[in-house]
C-alpha cells in the first residue's frame, strides 16, 4: 500500500514561491516512482504573513506544522518589513518554528559537486570529493543559557554575560542524530569542542564517547575547534559527518558551506524528537533582489526536499533519485546564472524546473 505524507509547504517572501514551486513539482514527479504520495498544504510564514495577518508565524501556520509529517520552507524576510520591531520581523517565524517543533538538531551539508568545483574558493585538489555533514545543536549552549545579560556592578561596572551550559540529556538527544546520520553516510564522526578549556565541553565529550558503545558501527574521533576550523580549510576531505554545539556549529557549519561556492545549492535540516516533523529549508534568504525575475536557483530547494524523504520521512531511494537529477541537469551543463560557467546553458528558475523534471521521467 503507498504511504501518504502530509507536508506542510511555507514560501514565505522573495524568491520563495518561485523555488517552493519546483520543489514541490520535483517531489510531485518522483512520489510514483517509489510508491508515495503527498498531501501538500500551503501557509503563511514571515513578511508574507505579517501583511495578511500582522504576525511572522500566524497560530494556524504552526498548527498545520505540527500536525504534518514534516514542513518544507523556502525563505523568509525582506526590506519591505525591516523596519518593524524585531519581535515581528519575518525571521521571528524561524524562531517560531524552532521553538514550537522542538528543533534541537540543524544538519547542514557541504558536498562539492564536481560540476561546480571551479565555484569554491579553495584550490580543486583541496575540495575535490568533500562531502560534509555538520550536525549542529540548536537550542541550547551559549546562545539561550542563563543567566545572561548585561548588568553593572556597585562600581559602575558593565559586563556582558553568557552562560555555555549543556546536560546531559541535551548532548545524548544531539549526538544520537549525529551517530544515526554518520550512519546512513560513510559511518565516521568527528566530535568537535574545546574540552581542553571548557567543562562544559568536557561533559560533552565524556557523553558521545560513552554513546559511541552504541554505535561500533561508526567510527568517532574528537577535535578541539580551532584545530576543526583549521583543518577545515587545510584537508577537509577527511571529514564525513561533524557533530558540535550550537556556537561552535554555527560558524563551522557556514564554513564548511563555503567550501562549496555556491549558496544557491545548499540545504539544510532541522530535527526534533524523533517521529516529530522536521524543518527542511535552503540555506540561502529571500533573495529580494532577483525575486519575481525567474533568475532564482531552485535547486537548493529541490535538495532540501531531497533531505526531507532522506531525514524526515525515511525515503532514502527517493532522496538519491532527486540528487541523481540534479547531478544529471549540471552535467547536461544546465546553469541558473548564480552557477553559469563558460560554455554552460543559462537557465531561468522555470526552465530549471522543467529540466529536472525531463531527468525525472
Ligand atoms: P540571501 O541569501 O537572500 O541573498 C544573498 C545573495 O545571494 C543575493 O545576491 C541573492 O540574489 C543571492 N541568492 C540567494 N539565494 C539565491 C538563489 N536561490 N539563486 C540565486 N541567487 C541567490 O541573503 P540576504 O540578501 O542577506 O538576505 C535577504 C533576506 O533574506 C533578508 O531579509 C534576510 O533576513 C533573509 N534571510 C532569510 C533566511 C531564511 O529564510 N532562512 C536566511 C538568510 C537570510
Amino acid at each position: 500500500m503507498s504511504k501518504n505524507y502530509k507536508i506542510a509547504l511555507l514560501p514565505g517572501d522573495g524568491i520563495g514561491p518561485e523555488i517552493m514551486q519546483v520543489g514541490v513539482a520535483v517531489l510531485r514527479a518522483i512520489a510514483p516512482q517509489f510508491e508515495i504520495s503527498f498531501s501538500f498544504e500551503t501557509a503563511l510564514a514571515g513578511g508574507a504573513a505579517i501583511d495578511e495577518t500582522g504576525h511572522p508565524l500566524p497560530a494556524e501556520t504552526l498548527s498545520l506544522c505540527q500536525s504534518s509529517d514534516a514542513v518544507l520552507l523556502a525563505a523568509v524576510g525582506g526590506n519591505k518589513w525591516d523596519t518593524l520591531p524585531s519581535e515581528l520581523r519575518p525571521e521571528q517565524a524561524l524562531l517560531g518554528l524552532r521553538g514550537g517543533l522542538g528543533l534541537f538538531a540543524n544538519l547542514r551539508p557541504a558536498k562539492i559537486l564536481p560540476q561546480l568545483i571551479d565555484a569554491s574558493s579553495l584550490k580543486r585538489e583541496i575540495v575535490e570529493g568533500v562531502d560534509i555533514l555538520v550536525v549542529r545543536e540548536l537550542t541550547g549552549g551559549i546562545y539561550f543559557g542563563k543567566p545572561k545579560g548585561i548588568f553593572t556592578d556597585e562600581q559602575g561596572v558593565r559586563r556582558g554575560l553568557n552562560t555555555m551550559v549543556y546536560s546531559e540529556m541535551e548532548v545524548d538527544r544531539i549526538g544520537r542524530v549525529a551517530f544515526e546520520a554518520a550512519r546512513k553516510r560513510k559511518g565516521v564522526l568527528c566530535s568537535v569542542d574545546k574540552a581542553n578549556v571548557l567543562e562544559v565541553s568536557q561533559l560533552w565529550r565524556d557523553r558521545i564517547t560513552k554513546m559511541s558503545q552504541e554505535y561500533p558501527d561508526v567510527t568517532l574521533s574528537h577535535m578541539y575547534v580551532d584545530n576543526a576550523a583549521m583543518q577545515l580549510l587545510r584537508w577537509p576531505k577527511q571529514f564525513d559527518t561533524i557533530v558540535t554545539g550550537n556556537l561552535f556549529g554555527d560558524i563551522l557549519s557556514d564554513a564548511a558551506a563555503m567550501l562549496t561556492g555556491s549558496i544557491g545549492m545548499l540545504p539544510s535540516a532541522s530535527l526534533g524528537e524523533p517521529g516529530k516533523p522536521g524543518l527542511f529549508e535552503p540555506v540561502h534568504g529571500s533573495a529580494p533582489d532577483i525575486a519575481g525575475r525567474d533568475l532564482a536557483n531552485p535547486l537548493a530547494q529541490v535538495l532540501s526536499a531531497a533531505m526531507m524523504l532522506r531525514y524526515g520521512l525515511n525515503e532514502g531511494a527517493a532522496a538519491d533519485r532527486i540528487e541523481a537529477a540534479v547531478m544529471q541537469v549540471l552535467d547536461a551543463g544546465k546553469r541558473t546564472g548564480d552557477i553559469m560557467a563558460p560554455g554552460c546553458e543559462q537557465l531561468g528558475c522555470k526552465a530549471m524546473g522543467e529540466a529536472l523534471l525531463a531527468a525525472l521521467a
